[in-house]
């Protein structure tokens, strides 16, 4: 196994693996530790260069560390890509050696299911790391994030709704989801059920099929979803999706969805601001499924009733960030990427300014979880790790 650490400014550790013998080619990105181990999943995806998995492991891994900071999960942020295909590429093997691979860091990194890999594939890492989470229920975990991250999303969703459209009946409203994979498909369910009128599309089309069929919604083809008139476009494929071009041609009231990285750059949250769309930053509506995976680690173990009562409370955030980005002039993801900084320095400062010294242990609660916290003195010392992580190493 062939490991090269690639310097990124900015970056804590950004390091490619490429594994001869089971063909893994990947990347892990950490991006920030200072509140914790950088917890991120493993994406599978077959881009076409190395430098474009490069950038979408770094820019999904910031993005983790953003959205763990306003979560207050008491995680940092991080990332791993794994170039290739995951219906044609992905084997035991290349899973095993992935596992290999994030336990080379030793739990800097702790690691999950995202695009193109699964629950199964997560009990098939952790062969080789205890550094993983979201195995089954069965298997002791938090089972698949997806449902979680739904929630979230449809509840940030419909408290956009209250404030640009003054209700909350989701009756007759329109949505455009872009999108038909695993959080999509349980966020038109909760649509459906709440009376909102649906129209999807995905590159797959037989994916798009079948929640017209659950879900009673109209199919569009994946460039015409752009141009749906709507209430609510929300993005639930991947990134990049709110740019240059796609912008000025929607036709909609909101932006809410689950996808990572909606906005291609930063300035893209501006234009959305400009063209008087309602926007719900991906970081802080799709973070159901982080919350879910970091109860784990929670004193007394996973509780499914603590982390409803935590994504609930994401409707309280975006109303917060849409009520701060008016009063401000500012666009919500402008107010949300404030707030998370605020958060990161506010957790920099708290593990420096301690009289105690460099290697201390801080105690710090955050998210509601009491978290121990070692004061990282250089880039390369290892942050804690998880008690229980600890115990199950074999
Ligand atoms: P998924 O792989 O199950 O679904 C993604 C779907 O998007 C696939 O069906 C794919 O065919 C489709 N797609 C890809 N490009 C498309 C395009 N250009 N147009 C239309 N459809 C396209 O993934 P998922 O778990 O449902 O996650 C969806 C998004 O939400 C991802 O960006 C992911 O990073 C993000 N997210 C997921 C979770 C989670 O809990 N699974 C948590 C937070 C964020």
């Amino acid at each position: 196994m062939d490991l090269t650490e690639i310097a990124v400014e900015g970056y804590e550790k950004v390091i490619r693996c490429h594994d001869a013998h089971s063909g893994l080619n990947a990347i892990i990105s950490i991006h920030n530790t200072a509140h914790g181990p950088a917890l991120g999943g493993m994406r599978m995806w077959p881009y076409a260069t190395l430098h474009d998995a490069l950038l979408d492991a770094n820019r999904l891994a910031q993005g983790m560390t953003y959205k763990s900071a306003v979560a207050e999960t008491g995680f940092g942020g991080g990332k791993a890509v794994i170039l290739g295909h995951a219906q044609r590429d992905k084997s035991e093997r290349l899973l095993r050696a992935m596992g290999r691979f994030v336990d080379t860091l030793g739990g800097q990194y702790i690691t999950g299911e995202d695009v193109g890999t699964t629950v199964e594939d997560m009990s098939i890492v952790r062969q080789e790391t205890p550094y993983v989470v979201g195995l089954s229920r069965a298997q002791g975990g938090s089972g698949d994030p997806a449902p979680y991250t739904a929630l979230g999303v449809f509840l940030g969703l419909r408290t956009c709704v209250e404030w640009a459209l003054h209700t909350d009946d989701l009756r007759g409203i329109r949505v455009a989801v872009q999108g038909c994979g695993n959080v999509a498909t349980h966020l038109c369910q909760r649509l459906c059920q709440a009376g909102a009128l649906l129209t999807v599309t995905d590159v797959v089309p037989a994916k798009a099929q079948r929640l017209a069929q659950q879900y009673g919604a109209c199919v569009v083809g994946p460039e015409e979803i752009y141009d749906v008139p709507c209430e609510v476009y929300a993005p639930c494929a991947l990134g990049g999706t709110l740019n240059d071009h796609t912008i000025s041609r929607l036709q909609c009231h909101i932006v809410a969805g689950s996808a990572n990285n909606q906005c291609l750059r930063a300035e893209h949250g501006d234009a959305i601001r400009q063209r008087g769309i309602v926007y719900a930053p991906d970081f802080v509506i799709n973070a159901g499924g982080l919350l879910n995976v970091a109860m784990e680690f929670a004193p007394g173990g996973y509780h499914e009733a603590r982390v409803l009562e935590k994504v609930r409370h994401i409707a309280d955030t975006v109303r917060a960030l849409l009520d701060t980005a008016a009063r401000d002039g500012i666009s919500t993801y402008c107010a949300a990427l404030r707030l998370a900084e605020h958060k990161l320095v506010t957790a920099c400062q708290a593990t420096t300014s301690s009289p105690a010294g460099a290697a201390a242990p801080a105690k710090a609660s955050v998210g509601g979880y009491p978290v121990s916290q070692r004061r990282r003195s250089g880039r390369t010392q290892a942050p804690p790790v998880p008690a229980v992580l600890h115990a199950d190493h074999h």
